[in-house]
């Protein structure tokens, strides 16, 4: 259970991260629920209860992210988990991608995880306590059409691994969770013949559900999980096998 535990979820507004910010609330948890996109963060916050709220945050704005966790730590007095799950994707052949492609997913995807976690940390760190779990990708392995991606979430994992071993003295634990094919809005494009082939190549034969990554959420951010830290932990249906 995560009761009286003070969460910040990013990109809470839909997808994973809508998922993520209803199983932390399911488990007791008050949940934050920040998104670039301030009406969707609201309307997730009203449906949830146990207190929470919706904030707009521009994670790639690092003034933002620090005001952020500063209005979150002055209202409630604590902040115990931080889930780093906003993310976009601009995809494009290496030889083809523009300056704006790469900055753009570099930007949200990497840099959001480092101003977030930045600000986060300094709390934990006083607090002697603390869940970070960020959301990385399969990607992260490389993926064709994805070079902005895939370097922004292999990013993700060595920012995870050097933040855990630099928290843990704090109790601080942090983790990334590489989700594999999950139905939401950023794969919902891909032409249904992709699509097939993909899911052809998951051996569980389908793809995930938001509720899949967040389950795994939940558990790293117990207190259960305080011996689990630096780990890339594998949500996919086995698309590693
Ligand atoms: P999604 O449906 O596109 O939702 C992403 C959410 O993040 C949206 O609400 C979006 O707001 C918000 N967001 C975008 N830019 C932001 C910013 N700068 N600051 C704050 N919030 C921002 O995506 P998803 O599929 O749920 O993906 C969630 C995470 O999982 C991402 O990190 C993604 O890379 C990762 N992931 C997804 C999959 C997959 O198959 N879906 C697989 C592996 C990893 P708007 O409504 O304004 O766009």
């Amino acid at each position: 259970m995560l009761t009286e535990k003070i969460a910040i979820v990013t990109g809470a507004g839909r997808g994973i991260g809508e998922g993520i910010a209803r199983k932390l609330a399911q488990e007791g948890a008050t949940v934050v629920c920040a998104d670039v996109n301030e009406t969707d963060a609201n309307s997730v916050a009203s449906s949830l209860g146990h207190g929470a709220i919706g904030l707009r945050l521009d994670v790639s704005d690092s003034n933002d992210c620090d005001a952020l966790v500063k209005n979150v730590h002055e209202r409630f007095g604590r902040l115990d988990i931080l889930v780093n799950n906003a993310g976009i994707n601009r995809d494009a052949m290496l030889h083809k991608m523009t300056d704006e492609q790469w900055q753009a997913v570099i930007a949200v995807d990497l840099s959001g995880v480092f101003f977030m976690s930045r600000a986060a940390s300094r709390i934990m760190r006083s607090a002697g306590s603390g869940r970070i779990v960020n959301i990385s990708s399969a990607s992260w392995m490389g993926n064709i059409g994805q070079a902005n991606y895939a370097a922004a979430k292999a990013g993700v994992v060595g920012l995870s691994r050097t933040a855990a071993k630099e928290l843990a003295r704090s109790q601080v634990t942090v983790n990334a969770i590489c989700p594999g094919f999950i139905d939401t809005q950023m794969t919902r494009g891909i032409p249904d013949a992709i699509r097939e082939q993909q899911v052809a190549k998951i051996p569980l034969g389908r793809m995930g559900q938001p509720g899949d990554v967040a389950a795994v959420v939940a558990f790293l951010a117990s207190d259960e999980a305080g011996y689990v830290t630096g780990e890339v932990i594998n949500v996919g249906g086995g698309y590693v096998l």
